[in-house]
């Protein structure tokens, strides 16, 4: 019979475990959503083999173990639990490991080194554990300790930096929970949240040039590491490595930029249909939300006012999850939606020839010129692209180039 496992949590609506554990193993994996009073009858029902546990009920299970990990101990917190053949219950913590994996992965070596640890939950603790482990000098920034946001400047000699807060986490994206350009020998930066991809920290941490990483690698690490507690069976790290890729494609949108007509929407509604995602049309969007097209809008109210609107919705848009997002020409033209576009997405410019782009219906085409506004847009468009795209071909054909460019993007981005 197929072993029934899952992930025990009060909310679970954005969850990526279910999907995460199909690429991991080969149990039935299912969602148990309950209140705080409801894990008691959880934990008695024989049914489940193995359970994952989120927040808030980490240090609620306690009691209902039989045996604890050392890692569980240590940092009062289970998120993994397995029922033993016989009955009892085993309560892990895999965070611990998890972590030490991302750290491994990310190249970035603490041995001895000062390490800021923002937060003070059981996040923290796994990473202040697997620091301790190596011997980093680590100092725990919290909003109400004795080192806090108020006097960081005692700690701009940190060379390593962890976000186990969840600011700047869906839908909080953007917030940041310090800023690194006071930190002259910071090494690296990590980041334990995996969405968005790429966090307001991270993003400053690459405008720096400081190496950094997402918390994705210790999401599908830890997930892993259950995993084979569940099934006895090791994965090997190729397979944690490739569970990894996947997810991470899945989660990434993928933006499509280019010119006036380059065949942004068609090419968006063609990748829907070969990939099952979901299309979102940014000027669709913002006539739905402005009740007038874009064209109408940049004719009543000016290119300025049509811009804000534009950026308010690539906002939201940029924040989504798994999309195809088609943007309008200009999108490129405000220094802000490059950061709405990169959290999440990998950006691909059409290219067209442009001969082939019409300016018809299109107010700034049709008063600059196509190649007026393209000689002013072109170094933008550059500057967003990950990678681009031949778009003179039909839009199925055209889906098909951007789904291969954004594979080969992922590689390097
Ligand atoms: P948590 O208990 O909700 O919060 C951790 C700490 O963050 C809090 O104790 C608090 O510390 C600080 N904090 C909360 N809100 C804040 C705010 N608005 N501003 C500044 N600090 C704030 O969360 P957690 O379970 O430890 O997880 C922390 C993060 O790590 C989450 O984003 C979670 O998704 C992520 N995580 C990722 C993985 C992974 O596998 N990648 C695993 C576990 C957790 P103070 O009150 O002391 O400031």
């Amino acid at each position: 019979m197929t072993p029934v496992c899952g992930l025990l949590g009060e909310h679970l609506g954005h969850s990526y475990s279910p999907q995460l554990h199909a690429l991991l193993g080969t149990y039935e994996y299912r969602l148990y959503e309950r209140p705080p009073e409801g894990i008691e009858e959880l934990m008695r029902d024989a049914r489940w083999t193995g359970l994952n546990v989120t927040i808030p009920h980490k240090r609620a299970v306690i009691p209902f173990m039989d045996e604890l990990s050392p890692a569980a101990r240590q940092i009062g917190s289970v998120n993994t639990i397995l029922r033993r053949k016989d009955g009892t219950l085993f309560g892990d913590n895999t965070d611990v490991y998890g972590f030490e994996r991302m750290l491994l992965r990310s190249g970035l070596d603490a041995r001895g080194k000062k390490t800021l640890v923002l937060g003070t939950g059981g996040a923290s603790s796994a990473v202040l554990a697997a620091l301790g482990a190596l011997g980093a000098r680590c100092v725990t920034i919290s909003r109400s300790g004795e080192n806090n946001y108020g006097n960081l400047e005692r700690h701009a000699d940190a060379r390593l930096i962890v976000n186990a807060t969840p600011v700047g986490m869906f839908p909080n994206n953007g917030a940041a929970p310090l800023e690194l350009t006071g930190f002259k020998r910071l090494e690296g930066v990590l980041d334990l949240i995996y969405n968005p991809a790429r966090t307001a920290l991270l993003m400053e941490a690459q405008r720096l040039g400081i190496p950094c990483m997402n918390g994705l690698y210790m999401l599908v690490s830890q997930a892993a590491r259950s995993s084979e507690l569940f099934t006895g069976n090791p994965i090997p790290e190729a397979r944690v490595e490739a569970a990894c890729r996947q997810l991470d494609f899945s989660m990434r949108n993928i933006a499509l930029i280019g010119m006036p007509g380059a065949g942004k929407s068609s090419a968006a509604r063609a990748l829907g249909l070969l990939t099952g995602r979901e299309v979102r049309d940014c000027d669709e969007e913002i006539a739905k939300r402005c009740g007038e097209t874009p064209a109408g809008i940049i004719t009543t109210r000016g290119e300025d006012a049509f811009r804000r609107v534009e950026s308010d919705t690539l906002r939201d848009l940029g924040k989504l999850s798994g999309t195809v997002i088609a943007t309008g020409g200009g999108a490129v033209t405000r220094e802000e939606n490059y950061a709405y576009l990169h959290q999440n997405s990998v950006v691909i410019w059409l290219r067209r020839d442009l001969t082939a782009l019409s300016a018809q219906g299109r107010p700034l085409s049709e008063a600059r010129g196509v190649e007026k506004l393209f000689s002013e847009r072109k170094a933008l468009y550059e500057r967003f692209a990950d990678a681009s795209v031949e778009a003179d071909s039909d839009s199925e054909q055209t889906a098909r180039a951007v789904l291969s460019a954004v594979r080969a993007a992922m590689e390097v981005i």
